[in-house]
């Protein structure tokens, strides 16, 4: 009996952003392609090389963009905007084009859209299909890459012994039509069953000519709830793709099969790999045939906790006597939701640090499990001792729990979490306090983060300039963009954000229970990366965090300035949470230092607060049957972080990036008294559902997008606002931008307010006129 151990994929951008550093160069024009590929190249490699101690070689995973763009160009879906002669290889630049709009050569189109990657941070590139769209296999790239690596192997094993065995990742053919998005007429997506078949067979033979002996076809969808006909496309496809190959391993990660289980259990494929981290593993254990491979993934690919290797060792030691060397052992997902590598870690507290493991540290541990199964506890014994010491120090640490905290979640009444009064009645209280015009004018809260402001902050933190050095300079900071609003002429002001480096950090660094790490980035899309912070212990707040530099904005002005908070669930979607504590308990406690923030801004004088809440959608479940439960506590959260004020002060939150469609009645209960939410870039599409149900409070719909470096004209962004005028009263309706503008420029952000306050000033005009 040998079980066998490997992985779902391994981090794509490198241990030090090596990929992120040369894409972003080779797409300024400063290297060459050769130089770009040189360095991509490398950063897999050493992906391979960490790979090392498993029996399975992971390939074909590693993308310079996207994974499922990788998948589009295979299959030769390009949208024709980008020229793209059908059937050619796609080239590098075509391939950045649609990611990106733009590339070294070749002609500017607009870029497809990109969306988050089920329930995690990173976003793919949403694939363009048509009715009758066509396949023709366009990139050479995955085949190869699997050439390479079997040479990579073949070179590698010692003498007399077997190389390690290469698996191919492909992403399913139901998981990309799925994750598509149809342009022009509207067909059914499973039409094009028929032709993905024949482009998969093709792809499939090929592999097993290039040399890949597993082929690990990810189909995560299974995940998710699928109607009659998408669970009987399972059965259409793997039947006719088992019949080209018997290498084919299902792979379905990031919650339970469930009630795909019966279609899953007949595919004839030659195994299955599930996440049994947030998985089903005893229902797929009695369902699944023990003659096939059955994958456990039970290290987790998407948080950065040690594995209680003890623990896991007594799930798999009966699996292993089933399953014997049908039996593997991986990873729950990809591990390219994880940083690269602790041991970059150098600054990290050794006690935090001991209890966690990212990517090199998930293989060891991965090595561990099976070597246990393999050769007995015994073989082991220092590797779970030690894993057990880890999980009793994590338990008894004195840094982790707070009684005080504690008690404060138990006392938490239910009316802690409602303003003390309606909408209605908060509205015309504010309406008389605040006197503000007919569409008031705001932004989302950063202005643009300069050269010169990120120097000041970097300073600081190396020691460079002194404490009252540092403050001088960024109140310098708040008052250059109190004038230059005021210059604008915008209604409700903010101070811009110039002391945070981060919407989430910045938080996180000002409360107790969250640690930070110097390398543990994690890709969030092409070569964007985010740090998340690491939420461990119970969370509180020492001191008031953002007062003192509000209430300077305040005193350099007669107009309202408007506090700025990340929301609850941000703050907690955009960490790695605990896995020792519910996400909604940490949920409430981080509404609870905010609520306490929230109360000190209020005595402050600073009486309109925004919390931020662009996440609130991410944690969604992907099960709908957990949907409500969840959006109950997200609710809840932010509302206690709101509700500690009176009716006079006015609550803000921002939303964007992610179609809020259908958790708006989640957005309603929230009961800010003003939401502004990002629709610029989807021409408004938010309004349509504003036509079933009618949006309680006031709405600031985003008219300038802010992730283009276009300027809006006035002319657009008065139509943008006759459209929002059709679905919503227009005494509700604020003017902002879609988000925040720190990635902007001065000059263009100058400009464009410039045009938003304009195209306001004309239809105030308008409207009062009539
Ligand atoms: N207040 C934040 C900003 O303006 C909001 C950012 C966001 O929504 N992602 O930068
Ligand atoms: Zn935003």
């Amino acid at each position: 009996m040998m079980a066998v151990a490997h992985i779902l994929g391994f981090p794509r951008i490198g241990a030090k952003r090596e990929l992120k550093f040369a894409l972003e160069k080779y797409w300024r024009g400063d290297i060459s392609q050769e130089a770009l590929l040189d360095v991509a190249r490398t950063v897999e490699e050493t992906a391979w090389q960490a790979q090392q101690g498993l029996d399975l070689l992971t390939v074909g995973d590693f993308t310079f963009y996207d994974h499922i763009l990788d998948t589009s160009s295979l299959l030769g879906v390009i949208p024709s905007r980008f020229n793209h002669p059908q059937g050619e290889e796609v080239s590098l630049d075509t391939y950045f084009r649609v990611a990106r709009g733009r590339a070294p050569t070749g002609e500017d189109a607009p870029a497809s859209e990109m969306t988050k990657w089920f329930d995690t941070n990173y976003h793919y590139i949403v694939p363009e299909i048509s009715k009758n769209q066509a396949f023709t296999l366009s990139s050479q790239k995955l085949f190869d890459t699997v050439k390479r690596a079997t040479a990579y192997v073949a070179r590698n094993a010692k003498d007399n012994n077997e190389p390690q065995a290469v698996k191919a990742v492909l992403v399913g053919p139901l998981t990309w039509l799925k994750l598509s998005a149809i342009k022009g007429e509207t067909f059914s997506k499973l039409t094009l069953v028929p032709a993905l078949i024949e482009a998969y067979r093709t792809i499939l033979v090929k592999l097993a000519e290039s040399g890949a002996d597993w082929i690990q076809i990810d189909e995560p969808i299974l995940a998710l709830d699928l109607s009659e006909e998408w669970r009987a496309a399972f059965t259409t496809v793997y039947e006719a793709l088992a019949a080209v190959s018997d290498r084919l391993i299902l792979t379905t990660y990031f919650d339970e099969i469930g009630d795909n289980l019966n279609t899953v259990k007949t595919l004839p494929v030659a195994g299955l790999h599930i996440d049994a981290v947030r998985g089903d593993l005893d229902s797929v254990a009695s369902a699944w045939p023990n003659d096939k491979i059955l994958s456990v993934g039970l290290v987790d690919g998407r948080n950065i906790w040690a594995n209680d290797l003890a623990k896991s060792l007594t799930i798999l030691e009966p699996l292993a006597k089933q399953w014997g060397d049908q039996l593997w052992v991986g990873s729950s997902s990809s591990l390219l939701h994880v940083p690269v590598d602790l041991n970059a870690e150098e600054k990290l507290d050794a006690e935090i640090r001991s209890w966690l493991a990212f990517g090199i540290q998930k293989i060891a541990e991965i090595e561990v499990l099976t070597q246990g199964l393999n050769q007995g506890r015994e073989a082991v014994s220092d590797a779970l001792a030690k894993a057990s010491a880890i999980q009793v120090s994590r338990e008894t640490s004195t840094r982790i729990h707070n009684s005080a905290v504690a008690k404060r979640i138990a006392d938490i009444r239910p009316e802690d979490a409602k303003r003390n009064d309606p909408f209605t009645v908060r509205a015309a209280l504010q309406a008389a306090k605040f006197q503000l015009p007919l569409f008031p004018t705001t932004t989302i809260g950063s202005f643009p983060q300069t050269g010169d402001i990120r120097q000041t902050r970097l300073q600081y933190r190396l020691g460079g300039i002194s404490e009252a050095e540092y403050k001088t300079a960024i109140q310098a900071q708040i008052q250059y963009a109190i004038e230059e609003q005021e210059k604008l002429g915008l209604d409700v002001l903010v101070h811009g954000e110039a002391e945070r480096n981060d919407m989430v950090e910045y938080f996180g660094e000002n409360l107790d229970g969250f640690a930070f790490t110097q390398f543990g980035w994690v890709q969030s899309y092409g070569s964007r990366c985010v740090k998340p912070p690491i939420i461990y212990g119970d969370v509180a707040r020492p001191k008031a965090i953002t007062v003192e530099w509000i209430q300077y904005a305040q005193s350099l002005t007669n107009l309202p300035v408007k506090g700025m908070l990340t929301g609850p669930v941000t703050i907690l979607s955009w960490s790695f949470p605990r896995d020792d504590e519910s996400d909604e308990t940490t949920a409430y406690q981080i509404a609870l230092a905010l609520r306490d923030e929230v109360q000190d801004l209020e005595a402050a004088g600073v009486h309109i607060i925004q919390i931020d809440e662009p996440a609130i959608r991410e944690l969604l479940p992907l099960r709908k049957a957990r949907q409500a439960a969840y959006l109950e506590w997200a609710e809840r959260a932010f509302r206690l972080s709101s509700s500690g004020v009176a009716p006079t002060t006015q609550i803000h939150t921002h939303m964007c990036y992610s179609n809020f469609n259908e958790i708006i009645h989640s957005i309603a209960n929230l009961d800010a008294d003003v939401i502004t939410i990002e629709t610029s870039r989807s021409h408004m599409k938010l309004l349509d559902v504003f036509r079933e149900f009618q949006y309680p409070n006031d709405i600031g719909p985003g008219v300038y997008d802010i992730h283009s470096p276009r300027i809006p004209t006035t002319q657009e962004i008065e139509t943008l606002i006759e459209r929002a005028t059709e679905y919503l009263p227009k005494e509700r309706i604020w003017i902002n931008p879609d988000c925040g503008l720190k990635t902007r420029g001065w000059d263009e952000v100058r400009e464009a307010l410039n045009h938003l306050v304009a195209a306001t000033k004309s239809l105030r005009q308008k409207y009062q006129a009539q």
